[in-house]
């Protein structure tokens, strides 16, 4: 089959479209023909390399699956079903799997991250990973509902406990977790107000149901530019995916006994943490990571309610993957890019 694989970590250009062998499902797995691979921050992760992590090299990046059932038996699924696959896989046996709380999988494994992904004709997946893909979506807005959406469910949902009323900043709005966390946090009644790092990016977030959005350009100060745009202000929640500065502006605009929920550092990942202010103001600082198979479903739900839309920017062939890659990197996308084989 075809497909992209990285056999060396490098810039975009090492990104490479090869012909594999088509891969051998195990067993409770099913083999899927991909129609459509969302591309995620990771993938420029995976490609680059990360100090003091191993990758299994080659590997075909590549986590959120949207496809048709090509081969192999699953419950309730049959050969030509339209699917969606969860973008990780688990042991399905320990406490934490039978409690739900999959995250805490010891063999919690990201597709295309540390088992071959997407980014292909072909990817044998786990049966119980199957979903079906709503109706109502294109392949591309199907992969597009997975990882990003995923990450921000758990976020601002599980982690946050976001509460109608609450006021919500969402760092990178206009990003696949943004976008997202944006609508999420929106149907549960909370006011969310987005940063994103040019004016072209406005009119999309505030469609997503933002109710004001800060532009703060590359290099800017995040709590002048929320000063600046709203006055004095401090939130509930601050929903992080970018680290770094934001993590601290994030920290500076909480109100007393506010949360930052935390899920990524494509910025920087260190900040400074004033102690004194956290325990002063009662500041809760939470970490977050993916999600859980009833979140993946519970994300679903809330596409086919309506109440939660992917935002797809590009949908490109698997050969310009490098390209798609650059426009990840460059920041230059609202929502997510697509693959297709
Ligand atoms: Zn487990």
């Amino acid at each position: 089959m075809k497909a992209l694989q990285i056999q060396e970590h490098g810039p975009p250009e090492t990104l490479r479209v090869v012909d594999i062998p088509d891969p051998v499902p195990g067993a409770g797995e099913v083999l899927v023909r991909v129609k459509a691979c969302a591309l995620n921050h990771l993938d420029t992760w995976v490609r680059r390399g990360v100090p003091g992590h191993r990758f299994p090299l080659p590997l075909v990046p590549g986590s959120d699956v949207a496809g048709v059932i090509e081969s192999g038996e699953a419950p309730g699924f049959r050969p030509g079903d339209e699917v969606v696959v969860a973008p990780f896989t688990t042991c399905g046996r320990c406490g934490p799997c039978l409690r739900g709380n999959e995250v805490a999988c010891r063999e919690y494994r990201i597709l295309g991250e540390s088992r071959d992904g997407g980014c292909a004709e072909f990817v044998a997946v786990p049966q119980v990973s199957l979903f079906r893909k709503p109706p109502s979506l294109s392949f591309p807005e199907a992969a597009s509902v997975l990882l990003a959406p995923l990450t921000a469910y758990h976020m601002v949902v599980t982690r946050a406990a976001v509460r109608p009323g609450e006021h919500v900043l969402v760092t990178a709005a206009a990003g696949g977790v943004g976008t997202a966390a944006v609508q999420i946090a929106r149907s549960l009644g909370a006011r969310v107000v987005g940063i994103v790092g040019s004016e072209s990016k406005r009119e999309a977030v505030l469609a997503l149901g933002a109710s004001e959005v800060v532009v703060c350009p590359p290099g800017g100060d995040p709590v002048q530019a929320v000063q600046a745009a709203l006055g004095k202000t401090a939130f509930e929640v601050v929903v992080d995916s970018v680290g770094g500065p934001f993590f601290e502006a994030g920290i500076r605009l909480l109100r007393p006994f506010g949360r930052l929920v935390t899920c990524g550092a494509t910025a920087s990942g260190t900040a400074t943490l004033d102690l004194r202010r956290l325990f002063f103001r009662s500041l809760s600082v939470l970490g977050s990571t993916m999600g859980s198979r009833h979140e993946v479903f519970e994300v679903l739900r809330m596409v086919e309610s309506g109440t939660f839309r992917p935002v797809v920017h590009a949908v490109l062939p698997l050969e310009d993957a490098a390209e798609a890659h650059r426009m990840l990197e460059d920041r230059r996308v609202v929502g997510k890019v697509v693959l297709v084989p």
